[in-house]
């Protein structure tokens, strides 16, 4: 598996300047912010004239000044290159249907929330999806909000009740909390009770905690049946996304046999630290975002595609 990403990286490498291009928007811009991203003093002017009188910053030096502001934070947190833009969210909503094979009976009848692993977009993004809740550390909170790199947490409350105060930050954030059972069970075992207890006692603890029931729900290890969508429905879930790939903090794993992503994947990690893998959460997400920028993908928020 290394070989293959290690071959990504030089393939992908070929295609920086063309990436960087399209974040930016002209390629004065681009050489100004690989200028600072190479940290070399030299090169392009900037665009303002020196000094003349003080005006606002027109858009395109204000792009030029986040786009800097970016570069600097990618290398700060020891970042391949800059993590790419995401494009507006579409105006028109896909529409999320069950993943072929996934669904279950009384799917469609039953209007069941759809169990995905991708949404249907040809843009290209992925979307990154972090679950359970164990690690709680402020340098991933940092990481993350200094690179802008949207994400969906899925919470689990067992892992989460000794520092609510944490998710509330992540939120604080922009960062949408969702359902991730109260206790992590393996659903399937459990009778249709059992199970809405599971899933409506955590909307309870998260309308308490964090101010509102979330719409979406993954069930844990992506297990399911035919109760626990309909224990999710009459909880007030609305969809039940599982996931394409799963990144951890040193090798990825794919669902599917090309071993590659694609449009609109939906990608999984853990909330987990130095315990539970040989890293920290800023590691696992250099190991992400250093992929998908390589390949060209921006990270966009999932639920902007709901
Ligand atoms: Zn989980």
């Amino acid at each position: 598996m290394r070989a293959v990403v290690q071959n990504d990286k030089k393939r992908a490498r070929l295609a920086v300047s063309t990436s960087r291009k399209t974040a930016v928007g002209s390629a004065a811009l681009t050489l100004a912010a690989a200028a600072l991203l190479s940290g070399c003093a030299g090169g392009a002017e900037p665009a303002t004239g020196h000094g003349g009188p003080a005006r606002a910053p027109d858009p395109q030096a204000r792009a030029a000044a986040e786009q800097a502001r970016l570069a600097a934070a990618a290398r700060r947190w020891g970042l391949d290159r800059v993590p790419l833009t995401p494009p507006a969210p579409p105006a028109r909503k896909p529409k999320i249907t069950p993943r072929d094979g996934f669904e279950v009976d009384g799917q469609e009848e039953e209007d069941l929330p759809p169990v995905f692993t991708a949404v249907p977009t040809k843009q290209r993004v992925v979307f990154l999806t972090i679950d359970d809740g164990a690690e709680k550390d402020p340098a991933f909170l940092r990481m993350m909000s200094e690179l802008k790199v949207p994400y969906s947490a899925f919470l689990s409350n067992y892992l989460v009740k000794d520092d609510y105060g944490y998710f509330r930050r992540m939120q604080a954030q922009g960062v949408t909390l969702n359902n991730h059972t109260l206790t992590h069970p393996y659903l399937p075992g459990l009778s249709y009770e059992e199970q809405k207890d599971e899933i409506c006692g955590m909307q309870a603890v998260m309308k308490r905690e964090f101010g509102r029931a979330p719409t979406v729900f993954r069930p844990p290890y992506g297990n399911y049946n035919g109760d626990t969508l309909r224990a999710a429905k009459a909880c007030g879930i609305r969809y039940a996304p599982i996931w394409d790939e799963e990144v951890f903090v040193d090798h990825w794993e794919y669902r599917d046999w090309d071993r590659s992503l694609h449009p609109g994947d939906i990608v999984l990690t853990h909330f987990r630290g130095r315990d539970d893998w040989d890293g920290t959460m800023v590691d696992d997400m250099r190991r992400f975002l250093n992929k998908v920028t390589r390949e060209g993908y921006a990270v966009a928020r999932l639920e902007d595609y709901l």
